[in-house]
């Protein structure tokens, strides 16, 4: 799974689809495997204006990676810094979490990650 899917995920349990809280999911206890990934600007420019930078640098720093800039860039700019651009590339799409968890902020309940699939469904059982 990688952070390109992660950005995507909330909890949507019961007790969390109403509220802000349930997202991003944290990550614990995961196995990671690189991957190299054909380089895509005009993709990575088209991800700027969906993705939620904050959850990203967050996720990212939390699977070891610190290369992406606190602030993300505009989407707008014609003249984003290509560095940038590289370290968005390699985190959204050569980071691949195989094995681990990850964890509710508001329910703290746990989804598995295995061969680089999650579970989203187990949640409405529990709650
Ligand atoms: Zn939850």
């Amino acid at each position: 799974m990688r952070l390109l899917t992660h950005n995507l995920l909330a909890c949507h349990a019961k007790s969390c689809v109403s509220t802000s809280n349930n997202f991003p999911l944290s990550f614990k206890e995961v196995q990671l495997e690189l991957i190299e990934a054909d380089f895509n600007e005009p993709f990575l420019r088209g991800f700027l204006n969906k993705v939620d930078w904050n959850a990203l640098v967050v996720a990212s720093r939390q699977l070891g990676d610190a290369s992406l800039p606190e602030k993300g860039p505009d989407p707008t700019d014609p003249m984003i810094d290509g560095e940038t651009l590289k370290a968005l590339h390699h985190v959204l799409l050569e980071i691949h979490v195989i094995e681990g968890q990850m964890v509710c902020p508001n329910c703290a309940h746990i989804f598995q990650i295995r061969n680089g699939i999650p579970n989203m469904v187990s949640a409405s059982a529990k709650c």
